[in-house]
């Protein structure tokens, strides 16, 4: 089992230098796996019999292994679901898939990998032999890519807080438009930080902070409050426009939020009909009765209701069926690109299928270049937003933007 002799003599790479992760749920095969890895030169090996385990080796960023072998069959944190945690936490490093799946499932998985834009050296089919090992491995090199970036700063809790006293967040908008007609239908609210020395910084350094130090209803109401002034004057300008905005599960665990979203819409004179509130899909709860009870009271109120992020949690279907969306976002990951891979345009075509089926509106996220665009054409999507159509920009600048697509516009519905 743990023969060299076939193993080339010279390598290619200095294996010693290579942090390794491994990741399976059977002591045995991590036993093994390190007895192989040792004997192929590798020095720093570290095994973990749970996704937990293995995320814990990710802190701090400094040391984080530059190889990760991942089983994709565990029990409780499969090897998908690590996946969408290496990609939060903006994983630079490389993996091999390892799993006892037939090849099918092991390539597809792979490919899933790689829409994520994590490098994949290849899969081991069980059981795993030094040679293959040996040739995967063998593809790392210490290129700049792969030594692990600086983490993009984070920031405490404190620290945005005194921001929104200071009156330091705001919000940015990003357009949507009718894939058939490339009319202008609404506009995304995306909240930065205009920081005073750090330039502009972008919700993915301060949402989660802000959810967990009790924040987030603050910010929420200080979004919604912008958007909400800004959409009443774009009303006022004779703009018709739907203007959707950010929610956190977090702002779903009190009705005295249901209260403030309706009264100060009112306030605004917005019609709740222009107000679109997107809900991250994977963030959706444990315990349901609470949200499901404000968001269906909330599209009682004729507010929009959006899932945002489809296809990127654990459990769309229920969520679905529990409660009245009338909006799809099929997420960027399963959009850009999709034209060319048959994993990603497999996952578009199921969810435009289904937002079809429930009677939602589909919105295609992530729209980059033009072969998004005329992939996007053909499928029979409702709306698209991405870095093609416009990036987010400040709400005075929406109107002049719109007077310039209007002149892209007929080029890009009669190529
Ligand atoms: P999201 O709601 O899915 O918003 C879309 C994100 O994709 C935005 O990132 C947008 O700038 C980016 N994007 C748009 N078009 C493209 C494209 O063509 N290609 C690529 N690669 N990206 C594109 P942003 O503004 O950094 O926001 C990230 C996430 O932060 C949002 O994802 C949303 O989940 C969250 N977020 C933003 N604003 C708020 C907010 O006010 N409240 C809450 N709770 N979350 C927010
Ligand atoms: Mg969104
Ligand atoms: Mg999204």
């Amino acid at each position: 089992m743990t023969s060299t002799t076939t193993l080339p003599k010279v390598c290619p790479i200095n294996r010693s230098t290579i942090r390794v992760l491994v990741l399976d749920d059977e002591p045995f095969m991590l036993r093994m796996l390190d007895r192989i890895l040792k004997n192929l030169g590798c020095r720093s090996v570290v095994t973990c019999e749970s996704g937990l385990a293995a995320l814990a080796q990710l802190d701090p960023p400094s040391v984080r292994p530059d190889l990760i072998l991942l089983d994709i069959n565990m029990p409780n944190m499969d090897g998908v679901e690590f996946v969408r945690h290496l990609v939060d936490r903006h994983y630079a490093g490389a993996l091999i898939l390892v799993s006892g799946e037939d090849e099918r499932v092991l390539q597809s998985v792979e490919r899933l990998v790689l829409a994520h834009k994590i490098t994949v050296f290849g899969h081991l089919s069980k059981p795993v032999t030094p040679e293959r090992l040996a040739v995967l491995i063998d593809q790392w090199s210490p290129k700049p890519e792969s030594v692990p970036k600086a983490l993009k700063r984070t920031y405490a809790a404190h620290e945005l807080h005194a921001a929104m006293v200071r009156g330091q967040l705001l919000n940015h908008y990003q357009p949507k438009v009718a894939v058939l007609s490339g009319e202008v239908v609404g506009v995304e609210s995306l909240v930065r930080w205009q920081h005073p020395k750090d330039g502009m910084v972008f919700p993915d350094q301060f949402i989660g902070s802000a959810e967990q130090g009790g924040l987030i209803d603050k910010l929420t109401r200080t979004v919604l409050t912008h958007a909400l002034a800004q959409a009443r004057a774009w009303q006022d300008a004779g703009l018709s426009l739907r203007v959707a905005i950010n929610l956190s599960m977090e702002n779903l665990t009190s009705l005295n939020f249901l209260d403030y979203v309706v009264n100060l819409t009112t306030l605004a004179g917005v019609p709740p009909q222009k107000i679109v509130l997107e809900v991250t899909e994977s963030s959706l709860m444990r315990d349901q009765r609470i949200p499901l009870e404000i968001l269906t009271r909330l599209r009682l109120h004729r507010f929009c209701l959006s899932i945002d992020d489809f296809g990127t949690g654990n459990s769309s279907l229920s969520q679905l069926r529990d409660i009245p969306f009338d909006e799809l976002k099929i997420d960027q990951s399963f959009v850009h690109g999709a034209w060319a891979n048959d994993t990603q345009r497999a996952m578009f075509d199921a969810s435009l299928s289904l937002a079809k089926q429930l009677k939602m509106e589909s919105v295609a996220e992530g729209v980059e270049d033009r072969a998004d665009w005329n992939f996007l054409r053909a499928s029979g999507c409702d709306i698209a937003q991405g870095y093609f159509i416009a990036k987010p920009m400040p709400g005075h600048a929406v109107q002049n933007w719109i007077a310039d697509w209007e002149k892209r516009r007929p080029l890009l519905i009669h190529p």
